[in-house]
């Protein structure tokens, strides 16, 4: 259903909510008075709190008015469900349930009460042991999605959100919008055979094209969580749009200098022009401002207690390359 045509990346109405979301009224199952916790372009996020279960559990409910949005921004939310709900990692927030009504669609998601990146860089820029294990869980969600096939194309300080207010809160990546399949997942391939091998190799390479430019928004999230600044400055805001097309970063920002030589070096690794030469997400997960392992030897960057757990068949082997 959801592979059937890479390029058009149809999921129907239907298909994305399931037959249960148009038979059950929300009102049965969750109360919706509670406070917004936040808004964006097309919807406004609710608490919400279930009333099957004992005590009451707390969700946050993602509330669309149908009747305003467009085919396509029809299309797009469809997508925006069908998506969450297959996904499944601890740094991508989890789908609950999902209803529809005459006019409003109701997305309810396990609840973040930590409040947005956006909000903690607002204060200060974070220092540079505040931002890895944040910057580690958003690329650890970003390279799960990128191995199934899904490129969220909208990553920013305003969708990663914090699951509490504690300091070393878990991170989740929200917001699949704009997010889309562009693979086809190997065991769902076989059944395109005789149709694949007429693509051309644009279309077969579709995602490949897209996941560097997810990329380069971690790369934006990087920037702005340390320098609490944007990286592309300029007199207007063409000389602004010119610098980024040239991938041309304010590298003289004094918060900038003030980076450690291992963060700077993976700022300007993701900050290619040439997308085919960004890191992959994976690629940033063993980058050693990620490992603490410098590349010439064993040293640890960080202290034991705040290094990852490795995973033992990557980071300390590849330490010497
Ligand atoms: P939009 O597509 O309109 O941008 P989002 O899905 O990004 O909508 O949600 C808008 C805002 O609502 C987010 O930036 C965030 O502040 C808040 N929000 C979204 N999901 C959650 C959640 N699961 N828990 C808490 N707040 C959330
Ligand atoms: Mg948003």
């Amino acid at each position: 259903i959801l592979f059937g045509d890479v390029e058009a990346q149809v999921v129907t109405w239907r298909q994305a909510l399931g037959v249960a979301a148009k038979f059950r009224r929300i009102e049965d199952y969750y109360d919706i008075s509670g406070t917004e916790l936040g808004s964006g372009a097309f919807a406004k996020v609710v608490l919400g709190t279930s009333k099957t279960s004992d005590p009451p559990a707390k969700y946050a409910i993602k509330i669309i008015d149908k009747t305003t949005l467009s085919n396509s921004e029809r299309e797009s939310t469809a997508s925006e469900i069908a998506i969450l709900k297959l996904v499944r990692h601890p740094n991508v927030i989890s789908f609950v349930d999902v209803f529809d009504s005459k006019s409003t669609l109701y997305l309810v998601m396990e609840l973040c009460t930590g409040g947005e990146l956006l909000s903690r860089i607002k204060q200060k820029a974070l220092t540079e042991d505040e931002a890895r294990p944040i910057i580690r869980q958003l690329a650890e969600g970003v390279a799960f999605l990128h191995e199934m096939g899904i490129v969220h194309r909208d990553l920013k300080p305003n969708n990663i959100l914090f699951v509490d207010k504690s300091i070393d809160s878990l991170i989740k990546i929200v917001d699949f919008g704009y997010s889309k399949y562009v693979a086809i997942p190997a065991d769902a391939s076989a059944s395109y055979a005789g149709t694949t091998k007429f693509w051309a190799p644009e279309i077969l390479n579709h995602a490949e094209h897209h996941k560097p430019a997810d990329i380069w928004s971690m790369g934006l999230i990087i920037f702005i969580t340390l320098c609490a600044a944007f990286p592309f400055v300029g007199k207007d805001e063409a000389d602004v749009l010119w610098n980024i097309s040239k991938a041309r970063f304010a590298t003289s920002m004094p918060q900038y200098k003030a980076l450690s030589r291992e963060v700077r070096d993976l700022i300007q690794k993701i900050f290619s022009l040439d997308p085919a030469k960004r890191p992959t997400a994976a690629q940033i997960l063993q980058h050693p401002w990620l490992t603490g392992i410098k590349p010439s030897g064993a040293t640890s960057l960080t202290s034991p207690l705040l290094s990852p757990v490795l995973n033992p068949s990557s980071p300390v082997l590849q330490a010497s390359r």
